[in-house]
């Protein structure tokens, strides 16, 4: 029975499915172009694929024999969940097994914005740091500012938990209610009262490009925006305009498209702060997000009950 890893994954986690007898092809290039994907898909039994996979209806048809996706990702926007009911495949992910890396890497984000630090080690690197001056690349203060995370779920919650240390107050949005000590606002309420807007919802029809050009001049003028969701939350060229006068900074990353060509405008301005979606990237989280899809993989082929089910 085949399995399809569609890259290279750190650690050890394949090798339970090589000793269950499973026999393992992984994907070794830096992404797996369409057409290889539906190649090697066919007759596998089971899928583990990367956010930069798009599983669709047309990748289920290839691979008849398909009976579970465990994705390498706690977001599962790139598959088709309707497509995989209708077909009787199981779908999971790998939910906070990356919660801490990402919530720190959103606090770099928002450190690296509001203190400017990319401009400073540019400054540094390219020889222009000749003296100390009192009025040299000055930043936002974060004590006292508040924070409004838009998806107060797991990784907004350890954002806010985070930004709590460094002084934040914490407001936020959120469709259910929650047991927080935080007060949870309007989305139109927290764009007016938020001097940073941090998005951490799912991609899903309800909130792709939820940042429209208009929320986006409804934040504070001089606020900054982080998002380490996914990049369709966003409307990217409305943001490169808030961005020249409207807003202080961003810190993105995750965009839309993604990967971000070279040549866009987002990259010509110096108050966004963008790395490329490597939210879930330490070593340690990488490794159990691979245990995770395994487990949940195995316990499917084995008619077992996934741990991590999403379909
Ligand atoms: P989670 O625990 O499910 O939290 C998401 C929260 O979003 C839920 O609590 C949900 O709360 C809220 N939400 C859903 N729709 C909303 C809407 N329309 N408006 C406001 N809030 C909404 O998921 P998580 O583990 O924190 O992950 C969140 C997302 O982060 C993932 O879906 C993924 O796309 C992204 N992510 C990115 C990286 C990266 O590498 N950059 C890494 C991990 C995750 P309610 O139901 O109460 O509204």
């Amino acid at each position: 029975m085949k399995v399809l890893v569609t890259r290279t994954l750190p650690g050890k986690a394949l090798d339970r499915l090589r000793e269950r007898g499973l026999e393992v092809v992984v994907h070794q290039g830096l992404f797996l172009p369409r057409e290889e994907l539906l190649r090697k898909v066919e007759g596998a039994v089971g899928l583990i694929p990367t956010v930069e996979d798009r599983i669709d209806a047309q990748v289920m048809e290839r691979a008849k024999t398909l009976r579970v996706i465990a994705c390498y990702s706690v977001g599962v926007d790139h598959v088709d969940l309707e497509a995989a009911r209708a077909r009787g495949i199981r779908v999971t992910h790998t939910p906070e097994a990356l919660t801490a890396a990402t919530a720190d890497l959103t606090l770099a984000l928002l450190l690296a914005v509001a203190r400017r630090v990319v401009e400073g080690v540019d400054y540094a690197r390219q020889g222009q740091w000749q003296a100390w001056h009192p009025e040299l690349l000055l930043g936002l203060d974060l004590e006292g500012l508040t924070l409004g995370i838009v998806g107060m779920g797991r990784i907004g919650q350890a954002v806010a938990q985070r930004a709590e240390a460094f002084g934040l107050r914490v407001a936020y949005t959120s469709r259910q209610p929650k047991p927080l000590p935080y007060p949870r606002l309007s989305l139109e309420e927290l764009l007016e009262t938020a001097d940073i807007v941090s998005l951490h919802a799912p991609l899903t029809p309800e909130t792709h490009r939820l940042m429209n050009r208009e929320r986006l001049w409804a934040m504070k003028r001089g606020a900054i925006l982080l998002n380490t969701a996914r990049g369709g939350l966003v409307d990217t060229l409305a943001l490169v305009e808030a961005l020249e006068g409207h807003l202080f900074g961003a810190g993105l990353d995750v965009t839309d498209p993604e990967p971000l060509p070279p040549d866009h405008p987002l990259y010509r301005r110096p108050n966004a702060v963008i790395t490329p979606h490597m939210g879930s990237a330490g070593r340690r989280t990488r490794e159990r997000m691979a245990e995770m899809a395994v487990e949940n993989l195995l316990a499917v082929l084995e008619g077992r009950e996934p741990p991590n089910p999403v379909v």
